[in-house]
């Protein structure tokens, strides 16, 4: 390992820590990083093993504790965020999982908003209380509900902005004040933002999670996941976990991710373009009730969004007119963009949550979360936005 790393590395902007942040390069300078598909590693004698276990030599000793390809993955995206420390995993709900179960043991409490990425409410819902931690779900939107479910015990803070599916926003630096006035810590899976748009670290939070699956792979190839946040607890609590329990992320995994993370940031403007043609478009559309985009002015949080996001996202929401029956017509209408539940992907997606990812959790959830029957999420890929507008203008006129 010759580490060629030049010094002062820290100073890069983002596009260049994003291609060349992190890299280790074996004795034969490799341009491209090197896949280390290994499970463990070989020491030149018994005194370089007894060094290794106890720390003495900080090298490598088992894939599920650290690997080297893993890590070229988290150092680049460490340096995206601005975080001192960070662990991979093997996917988004690995890396959720353990952000709260580092965080929490049996009599603590937590608070998240509900809207939430199903999985992630299942943890906060029913996994955690059954291990005896206690959950309050509150509308995250409104920051006195924040207030009032804050009790002695409280120990974590969980939120996603913008929300899925309906893209709400949620104050960060609002929710960081509360977390940090009692000691708590704040969770923030960024997902829907990507790290190019939105710093939950800079507005106060205390953790970032990612589901790498989507923007930071954005190709659709596999998954993963990424917890980031300061060194301590990281070392102290994250690290003891994922080393014990196992959800590390693969070698191939992070080598895939790592070329994701060299394009992301071009990807990710390109999207975000896209969407907020798409978004412009679709408002002057009769069939269409609502359409909701965090980089519009008629947004109903366009005063936070702007605040804390740097850009609009890549993703929309559309309320058609007619219910579940227009929705699905207009949906298998469409021909370039594709019907998946996935999102970040430079294909075009979309979903109907009613009757995919918001099914299981009963229509009275849904209505409390504004995800009516009408409701599509759409992911917007990097193919041409004309092609895409005139997709959906084909679309619209068979509802
Ligand atoms: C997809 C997603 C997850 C879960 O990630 P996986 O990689 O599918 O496990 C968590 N949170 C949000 C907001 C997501 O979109």
């Amino acid at each position: 390992m010759t580490g060629n790393n030049k010094t002062g590395e820290n100073n890069w902007r983002p596009a260049t820590a994003l291609v060349h942040g992190g890299t280790t390069r074996s004795p034969f300078g490799e341009t491209s990083e090197t896949i280390y598909l290994t499970q463990g590693f070989t020491y030149s004698g018994a005194e370089a093993a007894e060094a290794r276990f106890n720390g003495e030599d900080p090298g490598y000793v088992y894939s599920r504790y650290a690997n080297p390809t893993v890590s070229m993955f988290e150092n680049r995206i460490k340096m995206l965020e601005g975080a001192e420390a960070a662990r991979a995993t093997a996917s988004g709900m690995a890396a959720v999982n353990l952000a709260l179960m580092a965080s929490v043991k049996a009599g603590d409490h937590i608070i998240a908003a509900k809207a939430l990425f199903g999985s992630c409410r299942y943890i906060c819902e029913t996994l955690l209380p059954r291990f005896g931690v206690e959950s309050t779900l509150i509308d995250g939107t409104d920051i006195d509900q924040w207030k009032a479910a804050v009790k002695p015990n409280t120990k974590a803070l969980f939120l996603e902005s913008p929300t899925n599916p309906t893209l709400e926003i949620i104050d960060i630096a609002a929710v960081a004040e509360i977390s940090k006035s009692i000691g708590a810590r704040l969770i923030v899976d960024n997902v829907f933002a990507t790290p190019m748009y939105q710093s939950p670290l800079q507005l106060g939070a205390d953790v970032v999670v990612y589901s790498a699956t989507k923007h930071i792979d954005g190709q659709g190839r596999c998954l993963g996941g990424v917890v980031l946040s300061d060194e301590e607890w990281i070392t102290e609590e994250v690290m003891p976990f994922v080393k014990h329990t196992g959800p590390h992320m693969s070698p191939f995994s992070a080598w895939v991710l790592l070329k994701g993370l060299e394009t992301l940031p071009l990807r990710v403007a390109q999207q975000t373009s896209s969407a907020s043609k798409i978004a412009d478009f679709l408002v002057g559309q009769p069939k269409v009730a609502r359409l909701i985009y965090p980089g519009r002015d008629d947004h109903p949080q366009a005063d936070v969004a702007k605040r804390q996001m740097r850009a609009g996202s890549t993703m929309l929401a559309l309320e058609i007119e007619g219910g579940k029956e227009a929705a699905f017509r207009f949906v298998n209408a469409l021909e370039l963009i594709k019907i998946s539940n996935n999102l970040g992907d430079a294909k075009s997606l979309i979903t109907h949550p009613a009757t995919t990812t918001h099914q299981s959790i009963g229509e009275e959830a849904r209505a409390e979360l504004g995800i009516s029957d009408g409701i599509l999420r759409f992911s917007v890929g990097l193919e041409d936005p004309q092609d895409l507008i005139e997709d959906i203008e084909k679309a619209l006129s068979v509802i």
